[in-house]
């Protein structure tokens, strides 16, 4: 079945910080594409996230975010890099158990009348630490290893395609 749902994780996925709740808030806008925190720290998106979450909407999917970060400073990046509007889902929650956080999100899409199978959804991470657990609570969903599987983040929008566009037109 074609993919309905794309989860992203946030630090080393969608941006070149690996733990964006250690920076010291508030953050700032530095460029387009930057944040820094009170120390100077700076925290930049890889190249085409915008391009990406673009053509993720475009594309009709549901588009979420599973992050193991206090939700403040994601909620800040987004607000000051207007990333927020991409996103019809926010989990961002201090602890490591993606495995949670992605069965919650599933259930809370049922609750809605958008019952998934796990094939219709595409989970991408720059660890594969959480996957093993989340296909555990959840069954077989897709994953893809950013930096492995896919070098660039708009790779993701050709995977989707070469699933094919009738494909992605039926979900
Ligand atoms: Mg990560």
């Amino acid at each position: 079945m074609a993919v309905r749902l794309v989860i992203l994780d946030c630090d080393l996925t969608l941006w070149n910080h690996p733990n964006v709740t250690a920076l010291a808030r508030p953050l700032r806008r530095v460029a387009t594409d930057a944040v820094e925190d009170q120390a100077g720290v700076r925290v930049t998106l890889f190249p085409g996230v915008h391009r990406t979450l673009e053509g993720l909407r475009q594309r009709g999917l549901i588009v979420a975010c599973a992050s193991w970060n206090e939700p403040e400073p994601v909620e800040e990046i987004f607000t000051l890099l207007d990333l927020g509007r991409y996103f019809d889902h926010r989990k961002v929650e201090p602890h490591p158990h993606k495995d949670r956080t992605i069965r919650a999100l599933l259930d809370e899409l049922r609750g809605r009348g958008t019952a998934l199978e796990p094939d219709q959804v595409l989970y991408v991470d720059d660890r594969r630490l959480h996957l093993e657990a989340v296909r555990a609570a959840v069954g077989g969903i897709r994953f893809l290893q950013y930096g492995v599987d896919i070098r660039a983040l708009d790779e993701l929008l050709s995977y989707l395609d070469s699933r094919g566009p009738a494909a992605q037109a039926q979900a």
